[in-house]
């Protein structure tokens, strides 16, 4: 047998995988005169950054050209980890209608690079029932790293007759089926909720508990039997996550001050994370403007992307992004609320950073100046003078989005050695490397 073994291997036949050259250049890509901002790292500064085998090799000024297969010039432009939307929801294709584990999403692909977006978290389409359905239609098929918050309602978030349906909240379940995914079920999701019991709210902690993941939760209706300030101070636990923080639907804002509550006040001292989740109707200019004014800054922001969000006020992450830099924050600050600070709510601080030998997820941004008009669930707006485009995105070292061809050589001249091309992009059509798999 051993013998058979051997003589098939010296039988095999030639792939269509070229042989590594043997003077191939110390990087594959190379992002040069661009201005970086790595929260994680403390870099805010004119850095080239280089890339080798999907990873980051090097961050640091004056690098050479000549050291890489590929260098593209970004000069003038902003160079971010790659984008993570910690709230959207892409359960998509099961052909169930009116359901967010259905119709009501987005494939993910569609949305997340021409926004500079790598990484994805599904808040709460599943739940434990079908969450390996989840996995296998969208999770497993999509360029996009898709992570995922499983929703405490088992069936996951399709509509009344589910999500309220308290006996299919099952924390142990829950829990159980995230232990099966760790570093992919990055959370659980309560939502939607509209009943007086804090059932949800505890069965999504207990499993939070016993898988040690956080619980973001969208709370649903006011009740007078569930007050905001007693889940912010008292049921939740430091590390879970508020999402819709400027929606006004329940009691995030103080009437007197129009500031934040004391439930938020306090939630946040005690280390609740505050979420955006601007979707088709969580964030209003009434809100956001005092609140910001007062200090009370997201931790974290997301679009809770879905079929009506995308075409509503939020759109997508960067127009999130700009409407909070239209309120005075800074760049850094909304790049670092998309990066490193989302990475470390869900416990991945692999993720949102750029330190050398992380998967080269990489978004290079545009800082449009002009007249803008941003929009909020009421339909009320806000001027600006900024805005960020995506130009190119970057998925485990290689090219998935280029907006402007800044990767790209005049169609009539010379092309240069296109043989190499798989080494630092997807256009055209690579030729896939060998050990490529899927990391999430
Ligand atoms: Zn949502």
């Amino acid at each position: 047998m051993k013998l058979l073994a051997v003589l098939m291997l010296l039988a095999a036949p030639a792939t269509a995988q070229p042989l590594p050259a043997p003077n191939l250049p110390q990087y594959d890509l190379l992002l040069r005169g661009g201005h970086v901002i790595d929260a994680r790292n403390h870099v805010d500064a004119a850095m080239d950054v280089a890339i080798k085998d999907g990873r980051i090799a090097r961050v640091a000024a004056g690098l050479k050209p000549a050291d890489a297969i590929k260098t593209i010039d970004v000069r003038g432009l902003i160079v971010t980890p790659g984008l993570i939307d910690l709230h959207v929801h892409v359960y998509n294709g099961t052909g169930e209608r009116g359901s967010y584990a259905g119709d009501l999403s987005v494939p993910p692909d569609g949305f997340t690079f021409r926004n500079g977006v790598t990484t994805v978290v599904d808040a709460g389409s599943s739940g434990w029932r079908n969450f390996p359905d989840f996995k296998d239609r969208i999770i497993d098929r999509s360029k996009t790293r898709v992570l995922a918050m499983l929703n405490i309602v088992g069936a996951g978030m399709r509509g009344g007759g589910y999500e309220q349906n308290t006996a299919d909240m099952d924390g142990e379940a829950t829990a159980g089926m995230a232990a099966r995914y760790p570093g992919v079920i990055v959370g659980i999701k309560t939502a939607h909720f509209n009943g007086p019991e804090w059932t949800p709210v505890e069965q999504a902690v207990i499993a939070g508990t016993k898988a040690n993941l956080p619980v973001m939760v969208d709370f649903g209706a006011d009740r007078p039997t569930r007050p905001l300030y007693d889940l912010l101070t008292e049921k939740l636990r430091p590390g879970d996550i508020y999402t819709h923080m400027y929606s006004g639907l329940r009691q995030e804002q103080d009437p007197l001050t129009l500031g934040p509550s004391r439930g938020f006040i306090e939630g946040r001292a005690r280390g609740i994370w505050f979420d955006t989740g601007t979707g088709g109707g969580s964030f209003k200019w009434s809100l956001a403007v005092p609140m910001i004014g007062q200090g009370f800054r997201p931790d974290s922001l997301s679009t809770d992307l879905h079929v009506d969000s995308m075409n509503g006020a939020t759109k997508d992450i960067l127009n999130v992004a700009s409407k909070l830099m239209a309120l005075g924050l800074r760049l850094s600050e909304v790049v670092a609320d998309m990066t490193a600070h989302p990475a470390r709510e869900i416990r991945r601080d692999d993720l949102g950073n750029l330190s050398v030998g992380a998967i080269a997820d990489v978004a290079v941004l545009k800082v449009e100046k002009g007249h803008f008009g941003f929009t909020d669930m009421v339909n009320t707006r806000v001027d600006g003078t900024q805005k960020l485009v995506a130009e190119l995105t970057i998925r485990r070292g290689r090219l998935v989005y280029d907006l402007d061809g800044l990767s790209a050589l005049p169609w009539n001249g010379p092309q240069g050695d296109t043989h190499l091309d798989s080494y630092w992009t997807v256009f055209p059509r690579p030729v896939p490397r060998p050990g490529d798999t899927v990391l999430h």
